[in-house]
């Protein structure tokens, strides 16, 4: 076992026997560990982790309990119930629980609905918010989520809901025209579903759209792509979840901004790759 990092000195939280903390890990790089995430990893008496959720991480939660909470089939709704049960259970128990989840735990990652059950059940509960893959995860492939010349709005969206399906209330012709950048979690088993819908309501199927794989991990991947050839690029290039896919012109952005490709030496493909002809600076 690594040792745990050191925090800076600061009065931090005390995690209370009785209590669960509902804590973000990031993305899956340790160094994307909030402080506070850190500081419940180094009191729990029991941490109740996600299939996202790294070993290098728990590595940091010292003699704390461990407990895989991560997708096992079955049927999800009840597997949640059981989740949060359990988490209840141990808090009944007196543990001081630590309930650690992939990104940010109100990020399309059930959070809501666990620290409600729990707050319906007496169970004291604190929120450590993560950095969401979404944002992070593109950062990460040097897309920035947000670029004065492209968006003033994201969309973050779920590609399928609990029962596996893609979310029947999804309202793509509304997505497709309010948000210039599309940012698509769990979006893989239904990729060709999510694209022709987006083509149908009015994107151009020549869109910049890309996937990023284990996003600021080791294994990382980014396959750039447009919304046309997104189905058959991801099956070429071998495209496995989790995988955030970002869909709008944001994505170009990563001729210039592609800073892992900086730090193996490459020069960047294109300085201005949006056109505007002038350094974002002089406006
Ligand atoms: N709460 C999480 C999201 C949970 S849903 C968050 O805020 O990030 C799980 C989905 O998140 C995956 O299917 C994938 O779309 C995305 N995801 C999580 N971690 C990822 C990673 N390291 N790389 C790429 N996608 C990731």
């Amino acid at each position: 076992m690594t040792d745990s990092p050191t925090l800076p000195p600061k009065s931090w939280p005390e995690l209370q026997p009785g209590w669960v903390w509902l804590c973000g890990a990031g993305p899956g790089d340790p160094g994307l560990l909030t402080l506070h995430a850190l500081n419940a990893l180094q009191q729990a008496d029991v941490v109740v982790y996600d299939a996202l959720v790294g070993s290098d991480i728990l590595e940091w939660a010292g003699g704390a309990e461990l407990i895989y909470a991560g997708k096992r089939g079955g049927k999800p709704s009840a597997k949640q119930r059981d989740i949060s049960l359990h988490l209840i259970e141990l808090a009944r128990k007196g543990k001081r629980v630590l309930r650690l989840k992939g990104g940010d735990p109100f990020v399309f990652g059930r959070g809501g609905e666990e620290a409600q059950t729990l707050v319906q059940h007496g169970i004291p509960v604190r929120i450590i918010p993560g950095i969401s893959a979404g944002i992070g995860g593109l950062a990460y492939a040097g897309i920035p989520v947000t670029h004065r010349d492209v968006n003033q709005s994201v969309t973050f969206v779920t590609g399928h809901d609990q029962s596996g399906t893609t979310p029947g209330s999804l309202d793509w012709e509304g997505i497709a025209r309010g948000s210039q950048v599309i940012v698509i979690y769990m979006g893989m088993k239904h990729i060709s579903h999510i694209t022709e819908s987006l083509m149908a309501a009015g994107r151009s199927s020549s869109e910049p759209l890309a996937f990023v794989t284990s996003a600021t991990l080791e294994n990382q991947k980014v396959v750039e792509s447009t919304l046309g050839s997104a189905v058959t690029d991801a099956k070429a290039e071998g495209v496995e979840p989790p995988a955030i896919i970002c869909i709008g012109r944001s994505v170009l952005m990563r001729q210039v901004l592609d800073w892992q490709s900086m730090e193996a030496g490459l020069s960047p493909r294109n300085l201005d790759p949006l056109g505007r002809g002038r350094p974002a600076e002089s406006a």
